[in-house]
C-alpha cells in the first residue's frame, strides 16, 4: 500500500498528467455528501500531497469554488476537456487532496481511514467496517496523516 515517489497519473482523456515527486502524507477515503457529488460515484478517495510534492504538465486545471464543511474556501480543480476531478485544495493549507483513483495504477491502494460512514452508501457496510473508521471527521485531522505514516512505515519494515 506505500505509495512512492515517481508515481504518475493523471484525468481520463490524458490532457493533464502528473508526477509524485515525494510519496503521500495519507491516504482515506470519505463517503461525505460531496464527495458522491464530486465522484458521481459512491466514496471519495482522497490522497495527501504536499503542494511542491506533485509536479503537473499539460493543460492547466479549470477551478470550482466551493466552501468544505469547516467554512473554508476550497478549489477543486478538474480537467477542462474531459471533467475528471484531479485535486481539492483548501485555501492556505499547503495540502493538495488528490483524488487517488487519477493514479495510473490503483492496484495497490488501500486507504488507512473511513471518514463521513454516517452518509456512506449502505452496499459499501462491510468494506468500511474492514477499516478505522469515523462518523464524520476526526477531530484531529492529523490523526489521518498519522495512520497512513503508521500503516506504510510498517510495511516497509517487512
Ligand atoms: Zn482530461
Ligand atoms: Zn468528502
Amino acid at each position: 500500500m506505500t505509495v512512492s515517489a515517481g508515481r504518475e497519473g493523471g484525468c481520463q482523456c490524458t490532457a493533464i498528467r502528473y508526477r509524485l515527486l515525494r510519496a503521500p502524507l495519507a491516504l482515506y477515503a470519505c463517503h461525505c455528501l460531496a464527495c458522491q457529488k464530486q465522484s458521481a460515484s459512491a466514496f471519495g478517495m482522497s490522497m495527501w500531497m504536499e503542494c511542491d510534492g506533485i509536479a503537473f504538465e499539460g493543460d492547466p486545471p479549470r477551478e470550482y469554488h466551493t466552501r468544505g464543511d469547516s467554512g473554508r474556501a476550497k478549489i477543486c480543480a478538474f480537467c477542462g476537456r474531459c471533467g475528471t476531478r484531479l485535486y481539492h485544495e483548501s485555501t492556505g493549507s499547503g495540502i493538495l487532496s488528490v483524488k487517488a483513483g487519477s493514479l495510473d495504477d490503483t492496484s495497490d491502494l488501500v486507504p488507512t481511514a473511513h471518514i463521513w460512514t454516517t452518509r456512506a452508501q449502505p452496499w459499501t457496510r462491510a468494506l468500511i467496517d474492514s477499516g478505522l473508521c469515523f462518523r464524520t471527521e476526526p477531530e484531529d485531522e492529523g490523526v489521518l496523516p498519522e495512520l497512513w505514516r503508521r500503516a506504510t512505515s510498517a510495511e516497509r519494515a517487512r
